[in-house]
C-alpha cells in the first residue's frame, strides 16, 4: 500500500511489484456467471492470477483445501497470510449483496502465526528519543513467515520478567500481526543452567546516567536530556517524513552529526553549512548541497509537522493537527493554558500536561528559539498555491476521520493535484469532506451552502483506487 500511495510515479516505478488480479470492479461488454470464469477470463488478457484458485463442489472439500494450503503455505513464490473461500456463482452473489464493510459471498481465512524455535544469544538495551530504556533480545538468526529475523522487542521489565527470559535460552517467536517479530515463551526444559538470567541495567546503556521507573508504570527512562542516544532520535524523528520531512538526512547522518558535535538538537540543523558537512565522512559537495536545500525547503512545513516534529510527549500525527487547527501558530500553543488544551475535543489531561511541561522547559523554549530564528514557518496560513493540476483553484476542509486517510495525507494529496487546504469553513471554500464523526463545521458549510462530499467521493475526485 504505501508503494501505490507514493505520489511520485516515479519511485513506484522503480520497486519491484507484481499484480495479481483477483477482481474488477465495472465491466462494459462481457458479462461471467462465475467468479472462475472471470479470473480465466482476467489471465486470457494478460493479468496474472493465484495459481492456487480452486473451484469446490462443498464446504467439506473446501475445509480440506485450507487445511492443505496451510500444510504448504511456506512452498509459495511469495507471502501469503491467508485463504479467501468465495461463492463462486455471480448470480448468487448479487443476492447475497454485502454490509457496509464487505461483501456477504466472501469470507478470508487467517494462517495461524508461524512460529520458529532459536536460541537468544544477548540482551540489548536501546534508548529511545523519550529515554525509554527498552530490552532487545538478539537470537541466532532465524526465517519466520519468508524473512530472517534475529532481533525482537521485549518492551519492557516487566514484559521481559513475565517471559523469564536468558540468554542462552532456547525461544519460541513469531511474527505479530505477520510483521513484528515477538518472543512467545522460553522452552524451559531445554535449560542447562548456565543460562544468564535477565537484569535492567541501573545506568543508562549509552550515556551512563541514572536510570528512573516511576512508580505504576513499566518504562525505565534515561532522565539526562542530553543523551546522545536520545538526542539522534529526536533528530530522526523531526525530519521524518510527517515531520519536517527533511529526505536526505538519514539514521547514520544524524549519528555523526551528533558524535562530531555538529548538533547538539535538532535547532541545529537549520545553522549548518556546507564547510562543515564536508567535514563529515562520504560527503561531497553535490550531497551536502542536496542536504541544504531540504532543511531549507522544511522550513515551510505546515504548523501541524512542526508541532508533531518537535517530539512532545503524547503528541502524536493527529493531535498535532488538533493543535494547529485549533492554536493557529506556535507562540499560541506556547502560550495555551492546561484548560484551553482541554478544551479540544480528543485531547486528555494526560496529554495537556505533557504538552505545557514540553513548553515549559527551557532548554526546550532554547531549541525552539533557534527554529523560529532560522525561519522555519511557525502559524497555519492558507497557502495559495499556483501549482497546476486538476484540483487548481479548489479549496478543501475536512472534518471527522477519514478511513484511509489521515488528514495530513488528504492535505498533501489535494496541495499535489493543485488544490488548496483550509482549516476552516468560509464562503471561498469548495468543498467539505465529511469523514466518521464530523464535528461543527458539518453545520457551518450546510448553512453556508458549500459543497459536502464523503470519502468515497473525495476518492473519486482525486483519482484515488480503483472503485
Ligand atoms: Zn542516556
Amino acid at each position: 500500500a504505501g508503494s501505490i500511495r507514493q505520489l511520485d510515479s516515479r519511485i513506484t516505478a522503480q520497486r519491484k511489484l507484481h499484480m495479481i488480479a483477483y477482481g474488477v470492479g465495472e465491466t462494459v461488454g462481457v458479462e461471467f456467471k462465475t467468479q472462475f470464469e472471470l479470473l480465466q477470463y482476467l489471465n486470457k488478457i494478460g493479468f496474472r492470477i493465484s495459481p492456487e484458485v480452486r473451484v469446490h463442489k462443498d464446504i467439506e472439500s473446501v475445509i480440506q483445501e485450507v487445511k492443505r494450503l496451510t500444510s504448504v503455505r511456506d512452498s509459495f513464490p511469495f507471502g501469503a497470510d491467508g485463504v479467501v473461500v468465495k461463492v463462486n456463482d455471480i448470480e448468487l452473489q448479487k443476492k447475497l449483496g454485502a454490509t457496509s464493510h464487505e461483501p456477504r459471498w466472501a469470507i478470508a481465512y487467517k494462517f495461524p502465526a508461524e512460529e520458529a524455535e532459536t536460541i537468544v544469544k544477548d540482551i540489548i538495551f536501546s534508548v529511545g528519543r523519550t529515554g525509554a530504556v527498552t530490552p532487545v533480545a538478539i537470537f541466532e538468526p532465524v526465517e519466520i513467515d519468508g524473512s530472517v529475523v534475529s532481533r525482537a522487542s521485549l518492551h519492557n521489565e516487566d514484559i521481559a520478567r513475565a517471559l523469564d527470559i536468558r540468554i542462552g535460552d532456547h525461544v519460541i517467536v513469531h511474527k505479530a500481526g505477520s510483521v513484528i517479530p515477538e518472543v512467545v515463551r522460553v522452552v524451559k526444559e531445554k535449560r542447562t543452567g548456565k543460562e544468564i538470567p535477565f537484569k535492567m541495567p541501573d545506568k543508562c546503556p549509552v550515556c551512563g546516567g541514572p536510570l528512573v521507573r516511576e512508580e505504576g508504570f513499566a518504562v525505565t527512562r534515561c532522565i539526562n536530556v542530553r543523551c546522545p542516544a536520545q538526542v539522534k532520535e529526536r533528530i530522526i524523528h523531526f525530519v521524518s517524513r510527517d515531520a519536517m520531512d527533511i529526505e536526505s538526512i538519514g539514521e547514520k547522518l544524524v549519528d555523526q552529526l551528533v558524535d562530531k558535535g555538529l548538533v547538539t538538537d535538532y535547532g541545529d540543523l537549520y545553522y549548518l553549512t556546507k564547510e562543515r558537512l564536508l567535514t563529515l565522512e562520504r560527503m561531497g559537495p553535490v550531497l551536502a548541497e542536496k542536504i541544504l536545500r531540504n532543511i531549507e525547503e522544511s522550513k515551510l512545513r505546515p504548523l501541524s509537522n512542526l508541532i508533531y516534529a518537535l517530539g512532545i510527549f503524547n503528541v502524536g500525527k493527529r493531535t498535532a493537527e488538533l493543535l494547529a487547527e485549533r492554536f493557529k501558530s506556535l507562540d499560541n500553543l506556547m502560550n495555551a493554558k492546561v484548560e484551553d488544551i482541554l478544551q479540544i475535543e480528543g485531547i486528555g489531561p494526560v496529554t495537556a500536561k505533557s504538552i505545557i511541561e514540553f513548553f515549559s522547559s527551557s532548554e526546550n523554549r532554547k531549541v525552539i528559539d533557534k527554529l523560529i530564528k532560522a525561519g522555519v514557518n511557525t502559524s497555519e496560513t492558507l497557502v495559495e498555491t499556483s501549482k497546476e493540476g486538476p484540483l487548481k483553484g479548489l479549496t478543501f476542509v475536512f472534518t471527522g476521520t477519514l478511513k484511509d486517510f489521515t488528514r495530513n495525507e488528504a492535505s498533501k494529496i489535494v496541495e499535489s493535484l493543485g488544490g488548496n487546504v483550509s482549516d476552516t469553513v468560509s464562503k471561498k471554500v469548495d468543498y467539505l469532506v465529511v469523514g466518521v464523526d464530523p464535528g461543527s463545521k458539518l453545520e457551518k458549510a450546510q448553512k453556508l451552502g458549500i459543497k459536502i462530499i464523503n470519502e468515497d467521493e473525495f476518492k473519486k475526485l482525486i483519482g484515488y483506487g480503483g472503485k
